[in-house]
């Protein structure tokens, strides 16, 4: 098996999975039970949150820890006290569409180039918006935001605001769940006052994530019960799933350099072998991101006919996917009906050598000139 489907899901690392073990069985204990062996629990769990806090340039109780990156994304539009007052790009992950469509958003255009459009942005500004979500990488593209020219803007409507004596409050979201193994992320160089980010896409478990929150931005919670989580996520706490987090943060913190240099290198031997194909995410995107168009053809046919000779690749989204929904995402970025239906993700990971990328390009490439040579055979026998 080939597996170029890292943006999907990742597996667990096996130094994540040895530090998770002890804390199913052993150190099983309720975190907020009173007898010594569970503030034991607890206080390795707080630990944890501050491995993952500090990866990102935060404290432990600047953090929410969730049930992965969909509740995050959840959580932050909380902050939105009133309908029509947030703005989203359009290229979000659907954890992110459909919470604003909820709350009447206004999506912000992309360029050509999957680039949020900052004139668009500029002009759907109002003096009624409360919050911005912009995803630092995009799940389906890989092409990473230029965050800091959203936070420089968002600093002149608020610095607008005050002089003109308008209170309402101007967060800045951003889903980071794609980028952490490649982008050394700190959310003051950043400038977002929420941030999302998921272990379940960097080699630690699934069903773990969390919401970073700067002080001021009043959420609501997202469960009630017992308070925990600073009482925006009540429910004991998943103390296996923070301790292997934390441990896979750490690693992707350590690894963020020699990673860029290896999925570059795989990226361009990729790339040497389909080079006849347009490429749709040429610039601006994660290095182990790859999109490449095979024009007329159908993307999810190519994707079970290479399932068949052992090689793992997507047409975008996973969940989009399995709903059979054609992409969003390539759709805002101009593409027609036909490139959509021909283009194919490939994200590459630790499970990738060069051997085997060499490998997986040829078979695309075979797989892909039987197709075309189908094709035509199939318009010349009508
Ligand atoms: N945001 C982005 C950018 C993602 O890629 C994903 C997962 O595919 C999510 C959010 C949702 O994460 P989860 O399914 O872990 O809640």
């Amino acid at each position: 098996m080939i597996y170029l489907d890292h943006a999907a899901a990742t597996p667990v690392d096996k130094r994540v999975l040895e530090k998770m073990r002890p804390y199913f069985s052993d150190d099983f204990f309720n975190p907020s039970a009173p007898y010594l062996p569970a503030k034991k629990v607890a206080s390795d769990y707080e630990a944890a949150k501050a491995t993952i806090a500090h990866a990102i340039g935060a404290k432990a109780s600047d953090l929410v820890i969730t049930a992965g990156a969909t509740e995050a994304n959840n959580l932050a539009f909380s902050a939105a006290s009133k309908k029509n007052s947030v703005l989203y790009l359009g290229t979000e992950h659907d954890s992110i569409r459909v919470v604003a469509k909820e709350h009447g958003g206004t999506a912000i255009k992309v360029l050509p180039n999957g680039l949020i459009d900052l004139n668009d942005l500029r002009n759907k500004i109002t003096d009624e918006t409360e919050m911005i979500s912009v995803a630092l990488a995009n799940n389906e593209l890989g092409t990473v935001q230029p965050l800091a020219d959203v936070a420089r803007l968002i600093r002149e409507i608020k610095l607008d605001r005050l002089k003109r004596g308008i209170k309402r409050q101007l967060l800045f979201h951003s889903d980071a769940s794609q980028a952490l193994n490649l982008l050394d992320i700190n959310v003051a160089r950043l400038g977002v006052d929420l941030l999302t980010i998921n272990s379940a896409k960097i080699y630690g478990p699934k069903g773990v994530g969390a919401l970073y929150v700067s002080h001021g931005a009043k959420l609501k919670p997202l469960t009630l019960g017992g308070g925990q989580e600073n009482g925006l996520r009540s429910g004991t706490e998943n103390v296996p799933g923070v301790i292997g987090f934390a441990k896979a943060i750490e690693i992707a913190k350590e690894h963020i350099n020699g990673n860029r240099k290896k999925y570059a290198n795989l990226k361009k031997v990729f790339l040497d072998e389909l080079k006849n194909y347009e490429l749709i995410n040429k610039k601006h995107s994660l290095d182990n991101f790859i999109v490449v168009c095979f024009n007329g053809l159908d993307a999810e046919r190519l994707v079970f006919l290479l399932e068949e000779k052992g090689i793992y690749v997507a047409t975008g989204a996973a969940c989009a996917a399995s709903k059979g929904v054609r992409s969003h995402v390539l759709k805002a970025i101009g593409l027609t009906d036909t490139q959509i239906a021909g283009s194919l993700r490939i994200s590459l990971g630790e499970t990738n050598d060069e051997s085997q990328i060499k490998k997986a390009a040829n078979i695309i490439n075979e797989t892909v000139k039987a197709e075309y040579q189908r094709i035509k055979n199939s318009h010349g026998n009508q």
